[in-house]
């Protein structure tokens, strides 16, 4: 079973993904990377409205930290049992 920085992210994380406000962790596609990406995380932490198919128009911000508990999101979420979506465009 995954490990999670404090229940209320994982509230969040395991909620639908047109269920309000949530947080999903996606992967950077090899596409994104071979256009010259150079940091040492392929994973990204974001925050969405609820949304069916991931487009361009969904409200989204990436976030670095837990907002519930100031964790390092980088340090637990670090591995592809964590991804939500690879539907994304980067
Ligand atoms: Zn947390």
């Amino acid at each position: 079973m995954e490990r999670f920085c404090c229940d209320k992210f994982r509230f969040r994380y395991e909620a639908g993904n047109g269920m309000g406000f949530n947080f999903r962790i996606i992967k950077l596609s090899q596409k994104f990377i071979d256009r010259g990406y150079l940091g040492d995380n392929r994973y990204r932490y974001i925050i969405t409205e609820g949304y069916t198919v991931f487009d361009e128009n969904t409200k989204m911000t990436v976030i670095e930290y837990c907002p519930y508990c100031g964790g390092v999101l980088a340090s637990v979420y670090n591995s592809d049992n964590y991804v939500n979506e690879f539907n994304h465009p980067f």
